[in-house]
């Protein structure tokens, strides 16, 4: 017997229609290309969505069809990801961070048929333009007066043109939730990019998961700036929540850095933000040197990459902030496991608890995990034992766009798919899942695994260390040996022994590392993850060449 309830297909324009209706006076504040602060709401969000989504229609723009963005996070990029997805079509952030090659590579896979783009990125577009067959539609997302006079982009239109052209009569269609929305590539570490293709359902399940207390803990009364770009998994899923919840948003666009982020955060009352560990160091940075304080901002999640926990407690004791330690993949939409502590845990000591908080946590309700040996057994939940962590769950990829790569999924027992992550982790009894590496970043010395990402966390709590990596170095006895890459912090003096020293009766001795590489700079991926293949390039035979 069937239930009797309505059948209302999860559509994301279903957020924006709640936001226009419960929420229409709330602000949208965001710091724009052309230099200054703008406000909007999101009725007029509500509206000029509904006018792109006539401009697209009047382009061409069929459903299905994919439409790009190069694009800082902005009102303007806002009210792309409800015209294009809310219309039908597919919306598809592209990362500017990425080479021009592996840009165009993706552009072309995915068939984009428009591009919006922000001037910051006029000369990419530029560059790629010609390489880019399936772009029928070029628009530069500003006004009139800010439009370039002279470009080499063909036919190149002007997004406040074609908002303005347009009416706000536009009647969001209704079709199956299970129909692709956005449009998403994994940054390629290993071999060429591949596409993680959403569905409006799996996206509205993961917005209404990532606002629950236990996950984002989002709310009307919140003020949300996400510092991770709407190109990196959709912002983490924060634009849609912002709708579903009624928060206010305040988009960083160009300004990264700590002072432009510093002042937003304070001007505009932010109460939660949202990013990767490397942004944060600049943040801290300026604020500590500074001697500044934040009045407003209760809460900040930080994933994409392990959070040292020295950061943690900088941001928790020095400044009241409390981390959101967060874990996920773009294949995931891409939140996963936040780490919050249970009631059962509140009697434990502070520093019982803020272990519990460094790790990357237990699985929001949506995503089932568990950690199995090569041989695909389940591992325990004993909090020690490590395994390959996979994952399955409605917004967990099924197969990658056009099939690339074959079947990603591996089947158990009872022939239920799961996506392993690449991630080697242990799971606690409680159900707190503690990544110790990524499988193909493992150091194996002697065939015993070294996680590397407990030896960066050491360096890091070492107060003249500024950024640390530790890589598999080829060593001829071992196999592999750990080896650091350290950049110091500016004006301070450390020696590689005094920096050896430092590990002492912090880790089992065999784990410490062999040697020490003081480094200008760490290089850094596209989404702000370090580099370490590069890394590994330029230093993994370090060891077998200096014994
Ligand atoms: P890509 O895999 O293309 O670099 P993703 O953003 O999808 O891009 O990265 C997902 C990976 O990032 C995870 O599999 C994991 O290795 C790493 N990661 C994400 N969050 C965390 C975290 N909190 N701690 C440790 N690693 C993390």
């Amino acid at each position: 017997m069937n239930g009797l309830m309505m059948q209302w297909p999860l559509l994301i324009s279903s957020l924006l229609v709640h936001a226009e209706r419960h929420h229409g006076e709330q602000e949208i504040v965001s710091r724009r290309v052309e230099g200054d602060i703008h406000r909007t709401t999101f009725r007029q969000l509500a509206a000029r969505a509904r006018r792109m989504a006539n401009a697209l229609a009047r382009l061409g723009v069929k459903s299905g069809d994919r439409v790009a963005t190069l694009a800082w996070n902005g009102y303007r990029h806002l009210e792309v990801y409800y015209a294009a997805s809310g219309s039908g079509a597919v919306l598809h952030t592209l990362n500017p961070r990425l080479h021009p090659d592996q840009l165009s590579y993706i552009a072309n896979h995915a068939e984009d048929k428009v591009l919006f783009f922000d001037l910051t990125f006029l000369p990419l577009v530029e560059a790629v333009a010609a390489r880019l067959p399936a772009v029928k539609h070029f628009v530069a997302m500003t006004d009139r007066a800010h439009m370039p006079a002279a470009s080499k982009v063909p036919n190149l239109l002007c997004y406040e043109e074609l908002v303005e052209a347009e009416s706000d009569a536009f009647a969001w269609p209704e079709f199956d939730e299970n129909q692709a929305s956005s449009l998403c590539y994994t940054s390629g570490t290993t071999g060429n990019p591949k596409g993680a293709l959403y569905s409006h359902r799996s996206t509205v399940l993961h917005t209404f998961a990532i606002a629950l207390p236990d996950a984002l803990s989002l709310a009307s009364r919140d003020v949300i700036l996400p510092v991770v770009p709407m190109f990196h998994v959709n912002a983490w899923g924060l634009p849609y929540a912002a709708c579903m919840t009624g928060a206010k948003i305040v988009f960083p666009g160009p300004g990264l850095d700590g002072k432009s982020l510093y002042e937003l955060f304070e001007g505009e009352g932010v109460t939660l933000s949202a990013g990767v560990p490397t942004v944060w160091q600049g943040l801290l940075g300026y604020v500590d040197a500074n001697d500044l304080r934040f009045s407003t901002m209760t809460r900040t999640i930080i994933g994409g990459s392990a959070c040292p926990p020295a950061m943690m407690r900088t941001f928790q004791d020095r400044y009241g902030v409390k981390v959101l330690h967060a874990w996920g993949m773009t294949e995931m939409s891409p939140v996963g496991t936040v780490s919050i502590l249970k009631g059962s845990q509140k009697n434990l000591s502070g520093e019982e608890q803020f272990q519990v908080q460094c790790k990357q946590g237990r699985a929001v309700y949506g995503v089932d995990m568990k950690i199995v040996t090569g041989q695909g057994e389940e591992v325990a939940w004993d909090g020690k034992a490590s395994g390959e962590l996979m994952v399955r769950g409605p917004w967990v990829i099924a197969e990658y766009f056009k099939g690339e790569g074959g079947d990603p999924l591996v089947k158990d027992g009872e022939g239920r798919g799961w996506f392993p992550t690449g991630d080697v982790a242990s799971i606690d009894p409680d159900g707190f899942m503690q990544i110790t590496d990524r499988s193909k970043d493992v150091i194996k010395s002697g065939g015993e695994w070294i996680g590397s990402i407990d030896l960066e966390n050491i360096a890091m709590a070492h107060p003249c260390v500024a950024m640390a990596a530790c890589i598999a170095a080829e060593h001829k006895k071992w196999d592999e040996r750990p080896l650091l890459v350290v950049v110091k912090k500016p004006g301070s003096e450390l020696t590689r022994d005094e920096l050896i020293a430092f590990y002492e009766g912090r880790i089992a001795k065999w784990w410490t590392p062999d040697d020490v590489v003081f480094v200008e700079a760490i290089p850094l991926g596209a989404t702000g993850k370090m580099l370490k293949n590069r890394l590994r390039e330029q230093y993994g035979k370090r060891l077998v060449e200096s014994s």
